[in-house]
């Protein structure tokens, strides 16, 4: 009686999400409002927790220039603490000059304030409340040109403030955002929420609740069931992990696996780690991983499993593991 061969499980794949992760989660806040900054801000950090800050540098203008810099010394210091586009002055979505004026000023701030080189990929939130009538082909087109990335979307469910702000849906309270968590696991998605004020300001979240949103994010993330990226990290990932391949070579003697990972952006500016996932003997509590001629680095390997990362490079690298 022959036996058919099982296929075996891939000996290495390119994780979904980083750390792989089951899902990502984004969380953005508007506005630059002083709540984000006094009660938002410290809870990120305390955590090891991202978040994107839109901002509207316009508004900042004169005596505003004290608290304008203030975000860029976090975004400097804290690679927690993430700028976003928000335009200039919350405004110039009638028509693509309008656009790009409202972003062009703004973005290079932003980049600047963040210490980011000129090209760095920005997120972009655009703002709401005021007129949009640009297609979507036209605000995109935009953004390209100006090195910038409309922000994953959102639903009002989505949205943190006071109980009815969207009638019968919106973030109103933990157990909303801790659905949204939910959701996102059992999609293996990406997820974003969204928050103006928290506990002051306008459109305003209980900070209580936020607080205990940040705890469930954080033991989520321990127990590898979810990653918090910043809006244009989780981008990038994304998109570079849509873009690359991964390609078996025959192992050279003595390893275990080696493979081939193309990368298909541009590694200036999609510089996000991707995430690599190797089958390790079950005898073996690590595996030496060798990226390119980098030395070897030992990866710990619970459960047949190790989990590295790999910076993007301009072509391919190549990945041995021994
Ligand atoms: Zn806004």
């Amino acid at each position: 009686m022959s036996t058919s061969v099982e296929p075996a499980a891939p000996a290495l794949r390119i994780a979904r999400w980083k750390d792989d992760a089951k899902a990502a989660v984004s969380l953005y806040y508007d506005d630059g409002t002083d709540s984000a900054f006094e009660i938002v801000v410290p809870s990120l950090l305390r955590r090891r927790i991202p978040g994107t800050f839109y901002l509207c540098c316009g508004w900042f203008e004169g005596d505003g220039a004290p608290k304008l810099e203030r975000w860029g010394a976090l975004a400097r210091r804290h690679p927690e603490i993430v700028l976003g586009e928000h335009t200039w002055g919350h405004g110039g979505g009638t028509s693509a000059g309008g656009l790009a004026d409202a972003i062009a000023r703004n973005g290079a701030i932003l980049r600047d304030m963040s210490g980011l080189p000129p090209r760095a990929l920005l997120s972009f939130g655009r703002p709401g409340g005021c007129p949009w009538t640009l297609s979507p082909e036209e605000e995109a087109a935009v953004l390209a040109a100006h090195g910038e990335v409309l922000r994953h979307g959102f639903g009002p469910e989505n949205t943190g403030g006071p109980e009815g702000l969207h009638k019968d849906v919106g973030m109103h309270a933990f157990e909303d955002a801790r659905a949204i968590l939910d959701r996102a696991e059992a999609s293996g998605g990406w997820e974003a929420l969204l928050f103006h004020g928290v506990g002051g300001d306008w459109i305003a979240f209980p900070a209580a609740d936020h607080e205990k949103l940040l705890a469930e994010i954080d033991r989520r993330r321990a127990d590898g069931r979810l990653w918090p990226g910043a809006a244009i990290a989780v981008h990038k990932y994304e998109t570079e992990r849509d873009a690359a391949r991964l390609r078996p070579l025959p192992a050279p003697d003595g390893a275990l696996a080696a493979a081939e990972l193309a990368f298909g952006t541009d590694a200036a500016r999609y510089d996000e780690p991707l995430t690599v996932v190797a089958a390790a003997p079950a005898d073996r509590d690590s595996v030496a991983v060798e990226i390119a001629d980098a030395p070897a680095r030992r990866v710990a390997a619970p459960d047949g499993r190790a989990v590295f990362d790999v910076a993007p490079a301009a072509g391919s690298v190549g990945i041995v593991l021994r």
